[in-house]
């Protein structure tokens, strides 16, 4: 079964994970639209703190989601993946 983020190469993920289930891009633990609070706490934690790895994990993220789910508008997507990622 292939990791639910590919872009995952440099993000290690271990314990429990708020992690997105496809396609539905909700939550695997939460089973809230992803990312959940958790989840985002989880990301800022395995990305480090860096804003742009984090940055752009979140929109290859919001890539893949709006190819999952093209009925979601694309405004709802960017602040549901990107509009939380600040400096
Ligand atoms: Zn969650």
């Amino acid at each position: 079964m292939p990791h639910p983020l590919q872009p995952a190469d440099r993000v290690t993920v271990s314990g429990d994970n708020h992690w997105p289930v496809k396609p539905s891009w909700r939550c695997a633990l939460c089973d809230e639209p992803w990312p959940c609070g958790p989840g985002r706490a989880q990301i800022i934690a395995e990305t480090g703190g860096a804003r742009v790895d984090l940055a752009l994990y979140m929109a290859i993220g919001m890539i893949e989601a709006a190819r999952a789910e093209p009925m979601i508008p694309p405004a709802d997507l960017y602040r549901r993946f990107l509009g939380w990622v600040r400096g």
